[in-house]
């Protein structure tokens, strides 16, 4: 009795891990599998992470929300946007510098 009991927990442990090393898309649902680094801890460079806190005077006061969102849908959300998001297409090698401008992004959301 007590050893099938470490049978089970064996396999929970195990059930655990897997789903902890798995990426699902809130949007389409598309799964990958995350990608450990020993200096960096999981990355997955087709996948973000977006954090909401909402705040008094929303109808969702007091909610965290963890978005996980694959590229391909962030992209097809960018899209839809009027103005160019702050950090768009930013130029880290030249201190920073704005290279895109909202004409670019404009023609960038026409693009397929
Ligand atoms: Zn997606």
């Amino acid at each position: 009795m007590l050893r099938r009991k470490t049978e089970w927990i064996k396999q929970t442990i195990d059930k655990q891990v897997l789903v902890e090393s798995k990426l699902i898309c809130n949007k389409c649902g598309l799964e990958e599998d995350s990608k450990e680094d020993d200096r960096h801890g999981i990355m997955n460079s087709n996948f973000h992470d977006i954090g909401v806190s909402f705040e008094y005077g929303s109808k969702f006061d007091g909610d965290d929300w963890d978005i996980h969102i694959c590229e391909s849908c962030l992209v097809e959300f960018v899209k839809t946007f009027k103005w160019m998001p702050d950090g768009f297409k930013q130029d880290w090698y030249n201190n920073g510098e704005k290279a895109f401008t909202q004409d670019d992004f404009d023609k960038w959301k026409l693009q397929k």
